[in-house]
């Protein structure tokens, strides 16, 4: 079987949902260039997100390849229940209901299961449906009901979210659903925890806390409270979400590109992965082709240095989710084929270097664009080797080599990873040998070829980066380049 190999730095992340549920979709997604598989658990029973957990872990174990899975918990987000006749159409002007009613909605009224909101809505409040698309006014209101009426009209349908933008909520960071879920997803073995609404770094603790260890976490930015506090979210999580389609509910669209460009450079300088999510090809969900100024969106996230951009609906509901990544895959190749890509990259490092680890990757990097260097191997038991190698971004390749799969499928969301789990190696000539197979059967390099080896040794003590070789990329000039042993 031919070993797959991304030919891109960028990550790919696809949502799943009803439009990629089968094991042949999914492994079409993945071979399309899907990284990183979301499991919103939003949409879906504890059942169903099992059955698409179980299916993922197939796949990968089919190609041969780690594959990452990010689940993303619903967090305190408000939403509207489901309908009996699928979606309706709210038309300008029209009135529509919301109450606490649990039977089925229709193009009059929905449940709207929280009382927290009608107890807080005044005459005149402004209500927003899916990420802002309808606009209601409320007319009239109880502790248990509101009527409104239709500002900007749209197409609503099962469970989707409801912004009350100029109203204060006293939320819990984590609900009792995502409690339950969290625990549940962490027992069946996920590599990330996405936390939504975000608005102190406590609430990323409280998560790390129960987690214990079992995923890594990731703050959704998607508040104007986790923008303000930004730093300090950043410094206690393990990765970054800009979350797009609440924040452009929350705050004027005119201020997400520059507060998008400010956090993809934080988690950059951190060396924590961050993803640019929502809407990116969204015209895919009903056509094969994505809009010009989607292509740019992609791009632009891809110039500023993202690890990976996301899909949602588009692949999730969509009709076209192996054509929106095909999409993603091709503007990344065609990007970071830019002279100017380096440039922009380059000129955007912002990378603090305070420890050997740092100084050691940065120098990896400057003698692998010195000379003809194929790849740079890094070993770790943890990853943090190749996060910094990661955040040097380099021109070559880098390859994360680890004994640990879970670290392996961690490592899958940030950018440039190649991700590869080895023996367990106890020597760094050992360690030497392995990156030089594993470069030659990806393909990276011939045996002629030089690569770039990374550990922190002795191995059985975690520590940090502090050794570094360029070998010939073969078994006997490593031998023969040995002078002990
Ligand atoms: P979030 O705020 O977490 O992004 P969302 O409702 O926007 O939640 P996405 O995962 O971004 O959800 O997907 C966008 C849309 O795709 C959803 O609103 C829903 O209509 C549809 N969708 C996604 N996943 C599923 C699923 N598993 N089942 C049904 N519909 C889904
Ligand atoms: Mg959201
Ligand atoms: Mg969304």
């Amino acid at each position: 079987m031919e070993k797959i190999r991304r030919q891109r730095n960028l990550k790919i992340v696809a949502t799943l949902g009803p439009a990629s549920d089968t094991k042949e979709m999914m492994r079409a997604l993945f071979l399309a260039g899907a990284d990183v598989f979301r499991l919103n658990m939003s949409h879906g029973s504890q059942e169903e997100i099992a059955g698409r957990h179980a299916r993922i872990r197939e796949v990968e174990k089919e190609l041969g390849r780690p594959i990452c899975i990010l689940a993303d918990l619903q967090g305190p987000k408000l939403r509207c229940g489901v309908f009996a006749n699928g979606p309706e159409m709210l038309e300008e002007g029209a009135t529509f209901r919301f109450d606490l009613d649990p039977a089925e909605g229709d193009a009059t009224r929905v449940c709207l299961p929280h009382p927290e909101i009608f107890a807080a809505l005044v005459e005149g409040s402004v209500l927003l449906v899916n990420d802002g698309k309808i606009k209601l006014r409320v007319t009239e209101r109880s502790d248990s009901h509101a009527v409104t009426t239709v500002e900007v009209g749209g197409e609503i349908s099962n469970r989707k979210g409801v912004n009350v933008p100029d109203v204060v909520l006293p939320l819990a960071a984590l609900s009792p659903k995502d409690r339950s879920d969290l625990e549940f997803v962490c027992e069946l073995g996920v590599d990330w925890l996405a936390l939504s609404f975000v608005q102190r770094p406590e609430d990323v603790t409280e998560a790390r806390t129960l987690a214990r260890g079992r995923a890594a976490i990731l703050s959704k930015i998607e508040k104007p409270a986790a923008v303000q506090a930004y730093s300090e979210i950043l410094e206690v999580s393990d990765g970054i979400m800009v979350a797009r389609g609440d924040l452009g509910v929350e705050l004027p669209v005119q201020e997400l590109p520059p507060i998008q460009k400010r956090l993809v450079r934080g988690a950059r300088a951190a060396g924590k992965p961050v993803i640019v999510a929502t809407q990116m090809l969204e015209s895919m969900i009903t056509a094969p082709v994505p809009t010009r100024a989607e292509v740019s969106d992609v791009a632009a996230a891809i110039y500023e240095g993202a690890d990976a951009v996301m899909l949602s609906a588009e692949s999730a509901a969509g009709d076209y989710p192996v054509e929106a990544v095909t999409t993603m895959d091709k503007v990344a190749r065609s990007v970071e084929g830019d002279q100017f890509y380096r440039q922009v990259i380059e000129a955007s490092r912002v990378a603090q270097r305070l420890s050997v680890a740092d100084a050691m990757t940065a120098a990896a990097r400057e003698v692998a664009e010195t000379v003809k260097i194929q790849a740079i191997c890094c070993f770790s038991q943890t990853g943090t080797t190749a996060l910094l190698a990661a955040r040097e971004r380099p021109r070559v390749p880098i390859i994360a080599l680890t004994p640990d799969i879970n670290t392996a499928r961690r490592l899958c969301l940030s950018w440039g990873l190649h991700c590869v789990q080895v023996e367990t190696v106890n020597r760094f000539k050992m360690a030497v040998l392995s990156g030089a197979k594993v470069a030659r059967d990806y393909g990276f390099s011939s045996e002629v070829q030089q690569i770039i080896v990374m550990a922190g040794v002795p191995f059985n003590t975690p520590g940090s980066t502090n050794i570094m070789r360029v070998a010939l990329c073969n078994e006997k000039a490593i031998y023969e380049g040995w002078d002990e042993e």
